[in-house]
């Protein structure tokens, strides 16, 4: 494993197989999901899976475009908005991974190298929707991991708190309370 780390995030790099069971079961469910992507506009598939923490199941979700372009769904809600039909508005979960690169699954399998000279160049993350969308569903009482796989073969994982530190909030367009949501902070809480 490398860790890579700036002033305020860290994110560490790894071969498929140096994951857990766990942390594999979830990618292939993502990287399987992506070959259901509904992406015909921009040939651009994307693949996603969240972990429930109240239940430990896993939901995948694909990118779902739209000829009109700005109703297209990305992976990472309809994966989030499916455990959100399943289980109902409390639920959360700890980790989602995201495949959006078309990779095999045999690349992943056998063990690749970490391009020591610029291993962050071919990184792929949530775009700022979906990392609001993260934000608003993920467990806060503990760290989030989002895996996403690379070209070269690995897989990147940040905190969401890393990737997004500063969310927007429901207290930044009203007052009225929302208690029990715990993971709709103000900024400042989340400084
Ligand atoms: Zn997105």
């Amino acid at each position: 494993m490398q860790i890579i780390e700036g002033p305020n995030w860290q994110i560490s790099l790894q071969p498929f197989p140096d994951y857990g069971k766990a942390e594999q079961t979830l990618f292939l469910s993502a990287w399987h999901a992506r070959q259901n992507a509904y992406a015909f506009y921009s040939d651009y598939k994307v693949g996603a899976a969240v972990r429930s923490v109240q239940s430990g199941r896993i939901y995948p979700g694909c990118n779902v475009e739209c000829s009109t372009y700005s109703e297209t769904v990305h992976a990472e809600e309809n994966a989030i908005h499916t455990m959100i039909s399943a289980e109902g508005p409390s639920v959360t979960f700890d980790a989602i991974a995201i495949v959006c690169i078309d990779v095999s699954l045999d690349m992943f399998v056998s063990k690749k190298e970490i391009d020591s000279d610029n291993p962050l160049s071919q990184l792929v993350m949530p775009c700022g929707r979906c990392r609001q969308v993260i934000w608003e569903h993920c467990e806060s009482e503990r760290p989030v991991k989002i895996y996403s796989a690379m070209p070269n073969g690995l897989v990147a994982t940040i905190d969401i708190k890393d990737l997004y530190p500063v969310p927007f909030s429901v207290r930044c367009v009203t007052t009225k309370p929302f208690a029990s949501h715990k993971n709709r902070v103000t900024v400042s809480e989340a400084l």
